[in-house]
């Protein structure tokens, strides 16, 4: 006898699955999860995301569901699942992956490019795999996937890899729903794929030594350990690689590219090779280790055997990538030492993504090349992450990270297109909860980023689907991505306060809402009186903020060459605390300091000739680090800064008191600079200034906050703006802030720079169309 309950409930239910579901193996892996729970039914892509369709006993549709958020594929970033059920049976007899239907709108989600799996690895270096060494070796868990799509649906067809037939063994993996190479786009082999040529610097391809012996990935790799600079395809540019040991090369490469003191990225064949040189924690590892696979930041080992000046001169740090694609892999095969593996460019130029114009920039830097046939139709730079509180934190959002959306913890009104800053820039489109932040687009200045940066808007709104009915620009009039905005066709356009924005970008990063207490250090932003501005503190939401203190204004004496050259703000505040005496002082500062040249300054800044005022805090560490001799001039921004938290002393736990006046509003550092001046003449060393001046600074950001808390009741602290690079102020910052009972927010998903100002923008724009402001 079988009692009701007994008889198996037969159930059909529809699920939509939606995230970063296509591209990542999602219907084989429904495939195989319905075979386990014997169910049967259809699962296809649609324009939203997976679409599956199921029947079967009602407890094991359940635990189907289940699974599918529980386990879902490694590369999957699930946003919902929304079930409706109450269907007639379909009676389904199998259950079949069918092919995407193209129709309806188009806005599945573009997955980023993702490094080398584990399986594919195996593979590799497997001498009874037929893939064995080839160079290409990809599946639905890794490769190329944004670098070469060139439009939507995503199949081979609308990808750089319609290039290449498939053969038939490749074919049938690509067809077989149980194979993991199923619907894999870039699926490729030795027979019918891209391959490598290695060429010298006039184009002439090179003989292999021992036929059979040696491959052509092999012998670029002895041309580098031979001391010669190589130009490397890769995923979504050329790297330019030398043997990272090899000081003499190293300095070959620098001057070459015109490229003076940044470090140089490095790439290792394992973390065991990271370790050899650097300090790797867990968490670091995991990065290292991730499928965006970052270079990631990493405290040098004392005494490590690099040659550090070379690499990465007046910084503590080093930036450590593992390979990420099966190239890189071939190439640092068994390799016990780190190649450097920096953007293929000059000097500050976009890097190089197509062959023509490789060929045309590079032949003058790389004594080789080591090129593919595989078209990279999107340029990514590698980006740039380090970790903060044992969390990622993004300095530059590029490859293995975009296209994928920030998702935010509100609606965008409408979709708007951000156009975020100059330094740094990237573009932000939006829809519904999704913020589509941009690869890293470089520094707006020249020709060729504006092309890339006008070229990326237009990809993307194809990619997604996008019809951006609102435009956020930066109020400064001169910055090209403003002049681009001014010149849409889109009729509302909404400028954002640059250091709105980044308090906002903070704020969206952290998926939080309301007033808060927007700190923004930063170096230049247009303010809206007009003034540069760049040390501030505010009362803001997503809508208004309202600036309640900051640093006070000083001439910037020839403008944007006060940026570039530190000692002219070193003079600047010098003179404003102690007047001509500072002339008299016996510091290095003074001893090498231009008199003639200062004499000129100091009279355009008197008459306000090409001496805008800023109170930009980045300024302020400019002048410190020029003060303590460090750097009169930089080769890149930020530098003197950097130089600066590179020597601070980190057991010092003493301070300099910044001056506040009565109302709380003006933020005076005179007190600091003749503290400073004190302790140097007194014989305290520049470590010892360094870290009073860091120190004092955090002070300073606590009095502030515990002033607006006092007044305002909020407690909640938003910290932006390129200064949070520093870590040995971040750290000092947050924790004091906390051991006040502060809640803090710091950047992780976008960075603290001017690259995370488009998030913010969009987020500006939209809250004041929503709240109809504009
Ligand atoms: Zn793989
Ligand atoms: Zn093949």
């Amino acid at each position: 006898m079988h009692s009701a309950e007994q008889i198996p409930l037969t159930t059909r239910v529809q699920i939509l699955v939606r995230g970063i579901v296509q591209g990542v193996g999602f219907r084989p892996f429904v495939f195989s999860l319905a075979a386990r729970h014997a169910l049967t039914g259809r699962v296809h892509n649609n324009a939203i995301g997976v679409l599956i369709d199921v029947e079967g006993e009602a407890s094991a549709v359940e635990e189907f569901v289940n699974e599918i958020s529980l386990n879902p594929p490694p590369l999957s970033l699930i946003e919902s699942v929304e079930l409706s059920d109450d269907l007639d049976p379909a009676n389904y007899d199998d259950f079949r992956i069918i092919e995407s239907a193209p129709d309806g709108e188009k806005f599945a989600n573009v997955s980023p490019d993702v490094a080398t799996c584990q399986d594919c690895l195996e593979e590799l270096f497997d001498p009874q795999n037929r893939r064995y060494r080839y160079p290409f070796i990809n599946c639905t868990n890794c490769g190329p996937r944004f670098t070469i799509i060139e439009g939507i649906p995503y199949d081979r067809e609308q990808t750089t890899m319609r290039d290449f037939e498939m053969c038939e063994a490749c074919r049938a993996e690509y067809e077989n729903p149980l194979d993991r190479r199923f619907h894999a786009e870039p699926v490729a082999c030795a027979d019918c794929g891209p391959r490598v040529t290695l060429t010298d610097a006039g184009g002439v391809e090179l003989a292999l030594d021992s036929p059979g012996g040696e491959d052509v990935v092999s012998r670029a790799r002895r041309l580098l350990l031979g001391g010669e600079i190589v130009a490397v395809k890769g995923v979504g540019g050329f790297h330019l690689a030398c043997d990272g040991l090899n000081a003499e090369v190293v300095r070959r490469l620098r001057s070459r590219k015109y490229r003076e003191d940044k470090p140089f990225a490095l790439m290792a064949g394992s973390v065991e090779v990271v370790r050899k040189y650097c300090l790797v924690s867990e968490a670091e590892e995991s990065l290292l280790l991730s499928a965006s696979s970052p270079v990631v930041l990493l405290a040098r080992r004392p005494g490590a055997n690099i040659p550090h000046t070379a690499v990465a001169p007046g910084v503590k740090m080093l930036g450590f990538m593992l390979p990420y694609s099966p190239l890189h892999h071939l190439l640092l095969e068994k390799l016990d030492r780190p190649l450097v593996m920096t953007s293929a460019n000059v000097s500050d130029e976009p890097v190089c993504y197509e062959d023509a114009d490789a060929r045309k920039r590079l032949s003058g830097i790389a004594d080789y090349f080591l090129w593919h046939d595989r078209r990279i139709h999107i340029r990514a730079d590698d980006s740039v992450a380090r970790v903060h509180a044992g969390q990622e934190m993004l300095l530059r959002r590029s490859r293995g990270y975009a296209p994928a959306p920030i998702r935010v913890g509100f609606k965008f009104a409408r979709q708007v297109l951000a156009c975020g800053a100059e330094l740094k820039n990237t573009f932000c489109l939006t829809r519904e909860n999704h913020a589509f932040v941009s690869h890293h687009i470089g520094d707006l200045e020249n020709l060729e980023t504006l092309r890339s940066f006008e070229g990326g808007i237009e990809h993307y709104k194809r990619l997604f689907n996008l019809r951006p009915e609102v435009v956020a620009y930066d109020l400064h009039p001169e910055y090209l991505s403003t002049k681009y905005a001014h010149a849409l066709d889109i009729e509302t356009k909404i400028g954002v306060q640059h250091h709105h924005a980044h308090v906002a970008s903070c704020m969206a990063d952290n998926g939080i809402e309301g007033e808060v207490i927007g700190v923004a250090m930063d170096g230049l932003g247009f303010g809206v009186d007009g003034r540069l501005w760049g040390g501030e503190f505010f009362v803001a939401d997503f809508k208004d903020a309202e600036r309640v203190a900051h640093l006070d204004y000083v001439p910037m004496p020839g403008g944007a060459k006060a940026v570039r050259e530190p000692w002219r703000m070193a003079a600047t505040y010098l003179h404003r605390a102690l007047g001509d005496d500072f002339l008299n002082l016996d510091l290095p500062f003074v001893r090498n300091f231009d008199r003639r040249a200062w004499a000129t300054l100091r009279k355009m800044a008197a008459t306000g000739t090409n001496s805008p005022e800023t109170s930009s805090m980045g300024r302020l560490f400019d002048a410190l680090s020029s003060l303590l001799g460090l750097r009169d001039a930089v080769n890149y921004e930020g530098q003197a800064a950097v130089e600066l938290e590179t020597i601070a002393d980190r057991s010092c736990a003493e301070h300099y008191g910044f001056e506040i006046s009565a109302d709380g509003c003006i933020i005076k550092a005179d007190a600091v600079i003749r503290r400073a001046v004190d302790d140097l003449l007194n014989g305290f060393s520049p470590q010892k200034v360094s870290a009073k001046f860091h120190l004092g600074v955090a002070n300073l950001i606590v009095t502030i906050a515990q002033s607006v808390r006092d007044r305002q009741h909020l407690n909640r602290v938003a910290l932006s703006g390129g200064v949070f690079q520093n870590m040995f102020l971040l750290e000092n910052v947050c924790r004091m802030l906390r051991r006040d009972g502060f809640e803090v927010f710091t950047h992780s998903r976008v960075p603290t720079n001017d690259g995370g100002i488009s998030l913010g923008q969009a987020a500006v724009a939209s809250t004041r169309l929503a709240a109809g402001r504009i």
